[in-house]
């Protein structure tokens, strides 16, 4: 069985609804992860913070302009006024629900509640709507099975077990339906997981499932080897292995949630990402296969902030590194890049929060330059040590752009240069011209 994942844009209208509907409605049998209609989880959001503030009149005003789109959604979405009152009539029983939260006290357990409601929402529209149209559908709800443990990690052995349990309760059902990002945490209550966790669900219920293929389908146009915004040509990406597809995931590739590499790596399941503007493209294909000898995509990332720490105190000393990196720790600031020479080493990061903190308490150790507006340059692709000539292409190309720190040799995928941002036009299509041959 496939587990199919449609993101917040692709059921973002009663149009959109629609088409999803035909995507899934081909006589294969399936699950199907569905995530908020864009927008709604980021004004449940919006609602919660009113409510922290306690403003309840502000959080009513926003609830009910939310209701009253809704409204509009459903009177477009059904034929019938048997499932357009029963929709109506669940919604509104979702709302008043939320509204009884601007009575009481707030705290976060209330909030995950509120996050919640907008994947219960949206599966329920299409679920009805299938329905209307005749299908065998029925939706199943995450939160029976989908749970997270003690440390906030998902449950694997309990979701297996619990799915199971659900999918066995309707054996004959062609689609299943679910919740995306929703779950319940060690204690039973309400959780999630994560902002853009739909895709994390749907590669859990891969796994769970031991699932032929999970399909992540969203409105963006497919995954290309380098960022067209940016560069003249580029090609379509048709087959990644899952690590690569974990360094370009940091690089907001903005196709794939990071958390979801992990369950279907580990259970083997292949990923496809899919574009509901262009159902028939091959999309791009994630699995533990590597191709040989292949460079795959460049990406870059903006905003990010180099950090020198250079001290004679660090020439043949040993536990420098640890102290510095301690430093990092404390203020909860993660390091992207490292590089290091006897007597310095230099990090980048892109959270600045705690900079100037950190800065301070680096000083205890060594002189400290940091340069801001630079940008990483990603090179993605099977650049595993013992093939020649890869980097050397790589460096070429970077050949007459300043480069501040080059980190090759973390990963056997991977070549990153800190540049500073205005370059980065220039790097891109200067790597793109020299790594693909468009
Ligand atoms: N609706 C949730 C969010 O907007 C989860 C998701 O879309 O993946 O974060
Ligand atoms: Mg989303």
């Amino acid at each position: 069985m496939k587990v199919l994942k449609f993101g917040g844009t692709s059921v973002g209208s009663a149009q959109r609804m629609k088409d999803v509907a035909k995507l899934i409605t081909d006589g294969e049998k399936k699950i199907v992860v569905l995530s908020a209609m864009s927008g709604t989880t980021n004004t449940l959001v919006e609602i919660s913070d009113y409510l922290y503030k306690k403003n309840p009149e502000g959080a009513n005003e926003i609830i009910n302009n939310l209701e009253a789109k809704y409204r509009r959604h459903i009177d477009e979405l059904y034929s019938t006024e048997e499932y357009k009152k029963k929709t109506l009539d669940f919604v509104r029983g979702e709302f008043d629900f939320i509204r009884s939260y601007t009575k009481d006290l707030f705290t976060l357990f209330e909030e995950k509640v509120i996050l919640a409601q907008g994947e219960i929402i949206s599966t329920n529209m299409v679920a009805n709507y299938l329905l209307e149209q005749g299908f065998n559908v029925v939706l199943i709800s995450a939160l029976e099975y989908m749970r997270t443990d003690k440390n906030a990690e998902p449950d694997p052995i309990y979701i297996k077990e619990k799915l199971k349990g659900q999918l066995e309760k309707y054996p004959d059902a062609d689609i299943y339906i679910t919740q995306g990002f929703i779950c319940r945490n060690a204690y039973g209550e309400i959780d999630n997981l994560q902002r853009g966790g739909s895709d994390y669900t749907a590669s859990l219920i891969g796994a769970a499932i031991n699932a032929s293929e999970i399909q992540i389908w969203t409105d963006i146009d497919g995954m290309h080897d380098n960022d067209p915004r940016v560069v003249d040509k580029t090609s379509p990406v048709r087959q990644l292995q899952f690590e690569e597809a974990a360094e370009l995931a940091y690089f907001g590739a903005k196709i794939l949630h990071p958390t979801c590499i992990q369950p279907a790596k580990y259970a083997n399941i292949p990923v496809r990402l899919l574009n509901t503007m262009e159902p028939s493209a091959p999309g791009t294909l994630i699995s533990n296969e590597t191709e040989h000898g292949k460079i795959k995509a460049v990406a870059a990332k903006d905003n990010i902030t180099a950090i020198k720490i250079k001290s004679s105190r660090m020439l043949l000393a040993h536990g420098f590194l640890r102290k510095v990196f301690e430093i990092f720790e404390s203020y909860q600031t993660s390091i992207d890049m490292i590089c290091t020479s006897e007597v310095g080493v230099s990090m980048s990061v892109d959270n600045t929060k705690h900079l100037q903190e950190i800065v301070n308490d680096l000083k205890k150790y060594g002189t400290v330059t940091v340069d801001h507006g630079m940008c990483i340059i990603c090179v993605v692709g099977d650049l595993t040590w013992e093939n020649v000539g890869f980097e050397t292409k790589a460096l070429y190309a970077m050949r007459e752009i300043p480069v501040r720190m080059i980190s090759y040799g973390g990963s056997n995928y991977n070549i990153s240069f800190l540049i500073k941002e205005e370059d980065k036009k220039r790097a891109l299509q200067s790597l793109s011209d020299t790594l693909f041959n468009h």
